[in-house]
């Protein structure tokens, strides 16, 4: 297993204060891994920006023969990439390695495609004597930061386009899912110029904070909770950095009348309780027509009873437990005060499971009404209410 962050052209151990990592299956400790001092977050952030100067020069034909020669390797070694990515999310290794490792190395050959074919506004004498165009230029160094929920797959999100476009990288992957951004720092620094990517760990309040403040960062990218992206905002105000958010979610499904019930608890099925609920766009809040609403209710909870978790034979899981026992007991403090509520029920599940590890079981909430807090905040976990 990879411990080491990605500093320049060093692989180096932090130096701050160390973090449990956790198997959420069964609770145990995988690795205790410290996080990166303000002197190592200060020699990522100058050893990326040392690395502009010649990374930004080059051609997108240069640059794009690199993001495919990523993925090839990511490729390559996708059943590693996936037994640690199951390992350190607790996600059943099926759905790693069938969903997500083709739609990972895919993002980076996408990536690789777009960036020769960048478009641009038509160019023209606007001003008699001038000629006006667009010109597409690197921004600098980008600092990233990703979630927990598909760690290898945000990393992929955020640095195949960055990378394309010629901007060099610090990376933070979340604090609680660093293993599968750690293996894939062997690859940046095998494929690409030192310092291009840098690979640093930490939580969000310490080493996180110090990276969306540093005065050399001049773009961030975050995928978070909406209260982060808040705070993003406000370090980027300060000294005018360009931001991209992705925040959180609650997506809502609209169950009409003369809706296929069948067709809609399938989808709802896979839809609202992939990756144990912990993804911005799970349909968890349901809208359905007053005439098909108990029907769909007694469908639905059939189906999620049948959803199937914690097994001993992974191959045969359909979702995994919570990344922790922390974001376990959030999902079950909503749970718990939707139900203290007349007027919804808890038609299944509505409990942790198992002894060990952050399960809990599948649910589904009839009953709620617009105004209701599990209809109107984000519960990331495998709760699905119908109104
Ligand atoms: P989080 O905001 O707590 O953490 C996300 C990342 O931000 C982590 O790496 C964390 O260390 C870092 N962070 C936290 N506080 C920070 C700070 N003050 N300064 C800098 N960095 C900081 O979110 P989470 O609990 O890891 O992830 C779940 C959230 O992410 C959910 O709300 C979900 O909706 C959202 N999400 C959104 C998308 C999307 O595409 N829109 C995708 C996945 C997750």
């Amino acid at each position: 297993m990879d411990t080491k962050m990605l500093i320049g052209s060093n692989f180096t151990n932090g130096l701050g204060p160390a973090e449990t990592i956790f198997n959420p299956r069964n609770g145990q400790t995988v690795v205790e891994l410290p996080e990166a001092s303000i002197e190592q977050i200060d020699k990522a952030v100058y050893a990326a920006e040392a690395a502009f100067v010649g990374w930004s020069k080059t051609t997108p034909g240069h640059r794009s023969a690199l993001l495919l020669q990523i993925a090839d390797r990511i490729e390559s070694e996708a059943a590693e990439f996936a037994q640690l990515e199951a390992l350190n999310c607790g996600k059943p290794i099926n759905a790693v390695i069938e969903d997500e490792i083709p739609a990972i190395v895919d993002c980076y050959r996408y990536f690789a495609g777009a960036v020769r074919n960048m478009p641009a506004p038509a160019a023209g004498e606007y001003l008699e004597g001038f000629t006006s165009m667009v010109r597409r230029d690197p921004v600098g160094v980008v600092g990233s930061i990703a979630p927990w929920n598909y760690p290898l797959m945000m990393a992929a999100w955020k640095l195949a386009p960055a990378l394309a476009g010629g901007n060099t990288v610090v990376f933070k992957p979340s604090e609680q899912t660093p293993l599968t951004a750690l293996k894939l720092a062997n690859i940046f620094s095998d494929i690409l110029p030192e310092g291009v990517v840098n690979v640093i760990l930490g939580r969000g309040q310490s080493v996180g904070s110090a990276l969306i403040n540093h005065p050399k960062v001049n773009m961030i990218s975050i995928t978070g909770d909406i209260a982060t992206g808040r705070k993003v905002l406000e370090a980027a105000a300060k000294s005018v950095k360009r931001t991209h958010l992705e925040l959180g979610g609650k997506a809502p499904v609209i169950v009409f009348k003369d809706a296929d019930i069948s067709s809609v608890v399938e989808n709802l099925k896979i839809f609202g309780f992939y990756n144990a609920g912990q993804d911005c766009t799970a349909a968890c809040r349901i809208y359905a027509h007053n005439k098909i609403h108990d029907k769909l209710v007694a469908e639905l909870s059939d189906a999620v009873e049948s959803i199937r978790y914690g097994l001993e034979d992974d191959s045969q899981n359909e979702i995994g437990p919570l990344i922790s026992q922390r974001q376990r007991d959030r999902v079950s403090s909503f749970v718990e005060r939707a139900s203290e509520q007349k007027h919804m029920e808890v038609v299944t599940g509505g409990s942790a499971y198992g002894e060990s590890g952050f399960y809990y079981k599948p649910t589904l909430i009839s009953g709620a009404t617009q105004q209701d807090e599990i209809v109107q905040k984000e519960v990331f976990g495998p709760v699905v209410s119908v109104t």
